[in-house]
């Protein structure tokens, strides 16, 4: 159904809001999902992740490095950036936070020296938006690159542990959606998506075709269709054991990540909580 048009009882349907986050939360664990969405006061968080922390710096340094005029954006500039945009939470001690900070210093000093800062990107942290027949669907994208005949391409810094694969690129339905919501924004053709993981400095690409991204599209329509019907029950009241029901827990190997984890009866007692820097690459 395209824009404007009205579902088949005529009244308006009202679109889910949500960012691809919202709709991965939902798949992987809808009672985490309603703690993070619906709960209103929400349970309390775990303390922060150091790795996070970590992830937010590099991501800040590398954005404000790109909105430094061209003859600034030097390799030694991106480091003072790194420097002031860091982080202090989620570490064990000084010691590991001082070293997370040289590690995360030498990523983005590594990753600018290999970039040529004439590449103007036509996007740093834009954000991007497209509806689907039950969801106003947006995001943040790190940079969005405009590679002439090639067409746009999302760029996506990745700081984490886990090495990728072209798999994580072609899968992700974030990506995708970015890459969707581009086109529309930018009113250019956008089908590249690349993981820039800066640890490694490796890039994995995925191109994608028409239908690759209208099956992505479809299948986040759908989940938000399957959200907004769940979330409108709730908001009109529900009883507590029904709320549990209508989002089950989904206990995994995840828990132990979970911000809720304290306040999850099911998913505490299976998976301890992890240490805020467990995702760190020291020990
Ligand atoms: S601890 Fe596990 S089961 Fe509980 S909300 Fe978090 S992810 Fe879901």
């Amino acid at each position: 159904m395209a824009d404007g048009q009205l579902p088949l009882d005529g009244m308006p349907r009202r679109l889910l809001q949500a960012a691809p986050s919202r709709l991965a939360t939902y798949l992987d664990c809808p009672r985490r999902y309603r703690f993070s969405y619906l709960d209103s006061p929400s349970p309390p968080k775990g303390p922060p992740w150091g790795h996070n922390s970590l992830g937010a710096a590099v991501h800040t340094a590398l954005a404000n490095w790109w909105k430094l005029p061209l003859q600034e954006r030097t390799v030694a500039r991106s480091g003072a950036l790194l420097d002031a945009a860091w982080l202090l939470d989620g570490y064990r001690d000084a010691r590991q936070r001082d070293a997370a900070k040289a590690r995360a210093r030498e990523m983005v000093e590594r990753y600018v020296a290999d970039v040529d800062p004439r590449d103007e990107p036509i996007g740093v942290e834009r954000t991007v938006a497209l509806k689907t027949d039950h969801a106003a669907l947006f995001g943040r994208v790190d940079r969005i690159d405009d590679r002439g005949s090639e067409g746009l391409v999302i760029v996506d810094y990745k700081t984490g542990r886990h090495v990728l694969s072209v798999d994580d690129a072609r899968t992700s339905l974030a990506l995708a959606v970015y890459a969707a919501g581009a086109e529309r924004t930018l009113r250019k053709r956008c089908r590249r998506v690349e993981l820039h993981h800066l640890p490694t400095g490796a890039v994995v690409a995925w191109e994608h075709t028409d239908e690759g991204l209208t099956r992505h599209l479809r299948r986040a329509d759908s989940i938000a269709a399957e959200i907004a019907e769940l979330d409108e029950r709730y908001k009109s009241g529900v009883e507590s054991a029904e709320a549990d029901a209508m989002y089950p827990t989904n206990v995994s190997a995840l828990c132990g990540w979970c911000d809720f984890n304290r306040s999850c009866v099911a998913g505490s007692a299976a998976v301890p909580p992890r240490h805020p820097w467990a995702g760190l690459d020291e020990p």
